[in-house]
């Protein structure tokens, strides 16, 4: 049987027969795989620890008629940070999800391995840190979006098509002018049908808008470039978070038509961690 190699993460798995499994894999090149691990249910397989899902193998596989299998495998890296949490793991089932809804089984999606690589190391390595969970989730979204051509617009209003800048006296370091008071292309919302942000000017014309105040704007911007530092750096509070995610998941649900399963499971882990409903901490702002 002809053999190849490829590294890849595994998405997920699924029973098949007495003793196999399928596995669904995301190649370097952004390749969606489904194959075949023969065996990988007995005690002791050779096969197991490579193909658990979110592990990044190399893998050597055979070709098939119709369907390829596993030979041999090598874990590169299991993102062992991410078993000990049952929120990280969560976070991470997001993400596979999210990578498969962003790939094609036999075709490649340049982009998507980069991006799932790193957010399941930034998952991995700080399991119990909610917010920097939040932030390589955002990060996901949004690059994963970007890369699909599905970008959320943030730069500039998508009503009038004014550049939005953060209020005065917050100057985005090295960023655009502050604009002069009254002039103010301050962001205010989000519109889904529109693409992406609003002025504050525009967004009273657009009823169903969300709102995007400027430390939200700020957050989903910053979540775009996100790095293992700026993850750490970043603070913004929980509420700021908050509605940097309703604004992504707006946007999926509005490109991709379907909400994600393991998003409502995040959710109410979310919930779980809340404090109780009450003022807001003194001081709570965005990372800057
Ligand atoms: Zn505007």
């Amino acid at each position: 049987m002809p053999l190849y190699s490829v590294e890849g993460i595994v998405l997920r798995t699924r029973e098949y027969g007495e003793r196999d499994r399928l596995v669904t894999l995301v190649d370097r090149d952004g390749t969606r795989r489904t194959v075949l691990a023969k065996g990988v249910r007995r005690p002791r397989s050779s096969l197991a620890a490579g193909v658990q899902p979110y592990t990044y193998s190399r893998f050597l596989l055979w070709k098939g008629r119709s369907l390829d299998g596993v030979s041999q495998v090598q874990v590169l890296d299991a993102h062992a940070g991410l078993r000990g949490s049952l929120e990280a793991l969560a976070a991470a089932a997001y993400v596979a999800e999210l990578a498969e809804a962003f790939t094609h089984e036999g075709a490649p999606s340049p982009g998507v391995f980069p991006v799932l690589l790193a957010v399941l190391r930034g998952l991995a390595a700080a399991p119990a840190d909610r917010v920097a969970q939040g932030l390589w989730l955002r990060h996901a979204e949004l690059r994963l979006l970007d890369l699909a051509g599905l970008g959320i617009q943030l730069e500039a209003c998508q009503d009038c098509g004014r550049p939005l800048v953060l209020p005065q006296g917050r100057g985005a370091g090295g960023g655009p002018p502050a604009p002069a008071p009254g002039e103010g292309a301050l962001p205010a919302g989000y519109s889904a049908e529109m693409g992406g942000a609003l002025c504050r000017r525009c967004r009273p014309g657009r009823p169903a808008a969300l709102s995007l105040d400027p430390a939200t704007w700020q957050v989903l911007r910053l979540a775009g470039r996100l790095n293992p530092q700026l993850a750490a750096r970043l603070r913004p509070a929980p509420a700021t978070l908050a509605r940097a995610a309703e604004v992504t998941q707006t946007h999926l649900v509005y490109h991709l038509g379907r909400p994600f399963r393991s998003a409502g499971i995040l959710a109410i882990l979310d919930e779980a961690a809340m404090p109780p409903a009450g003022p807001p901490a003194p001081g709570a702002s965005a990372g800057r």
